[in-house]
């Protein structure tokens, strides 16, 4: 049995003091609750992981950063790399985001490289696909979420590939309020799971294998409860204790 698994991406929000009040919300609430089925992680701004290191340690709560680089040190500026965010002990890092992907010209086979990295630091990549409106319209859902992932199927060998987890984001429902359906996002779920299966039936199995497009408490369970969807890459709802902490227990 696949375990649930609920990560904030706060993206670029936040300061000291909003994230002090935000972690301890989340672990007072996740402290009254006595047996938590779902892992939990945030991923936070690269500056404030020492923060999440120092409040998070010892809690349910993993960290994570919402990008890496595909490089292992040296001179690229304003990069940060995996064994940096080990150091910090992050568990997780997003990678190929459809926010990086778009306006930082991320193409499939660099969000690749960026999970070969991960893997390479002992992290797990949090590897982001997903179609624009545009792309759904024209009926290339699944030729675009399998085309991305294909390129990090290509570059991970088979004990790689275990280690990473999958988000399916469709681009036109981050952030707007429009969330795939039930039945359409499990459509998607699956045809992944299956192209995983093409390479191995056990790391196809083993996959957890999450949704994001505002995810909020009352659309959570409906969602999780889908047979191939393992949790949720939440946004806008990871930045209000309550909504975070509502999806976590529909994931329960
Ligand atoms: C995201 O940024 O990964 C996301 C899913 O955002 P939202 O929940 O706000 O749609």
């Amino acid at each position: 049995m696949r375990r649930k698994l609920v990560i904030g991406n706060w993206k670029m929000n936040g300061s000291r003091d909003s994230i002090n009040t935000l972690l301890s919300g989340i672990t007072a609430g996740l402290a009254t609750k006595s047996a938590q089925q779902a892992d939990t992680a945030v991923c936070a701004p690269a500056p404030y992981l020492a923060q999440c290191q120092q409040l998070l340690t010892g809690t349910p709560v993993a960290w994570g950063s919402q990008d890496v680089s595909a490089y292992a040190a040296g001179a690229y500026t304003g990069e940060v790399a995996a064994s940096m965010l080990n150091d910090f002990g992050c568990r997780y890092a997003i990678v190929g985001h459809s926010e990086r992907r778009a306006y930082h010209g991320e193409s499939n086979e660099l969000v690749a490289q960026k999970a070969l990295a991960a893997v390479n630091a002992g992290l797990t990549p949090v590897v982001c696909v997903g179609e624009t409106l545009e792309q759904r319209e024209a009926g290339q859902t699944n030729v675009i979420v399998c085309a991305q992932l294909q390129a990090v199927m290509d570059v991970l060998d088979t004990a790689s590939l275990a280690k990473i987890v999958l988000a399916y984001e469709p681009v036109w429902a981050i952030g707007t309020g429009k969330t795939a359906t039930p039945a359409m996002a499990q459509e998607v779920h699956a045809e992944l799971r299956k192209q995983l299966a093409s390479r191995s039936v056990e790391v196809a199995q083993g996959m957890q294998i999450l949704y994001g497009g505002s995810m909020k408490p009352d659309n959570a369970k409906e969602l999780m409860a889908q047979p191939d969807i393992d949790g949720g890459l939440i946004g806008g709802a990871a930045l209000k204790p309550a909504d975070f902490l509502g999806i976590i227990y529909a994931a329960d």
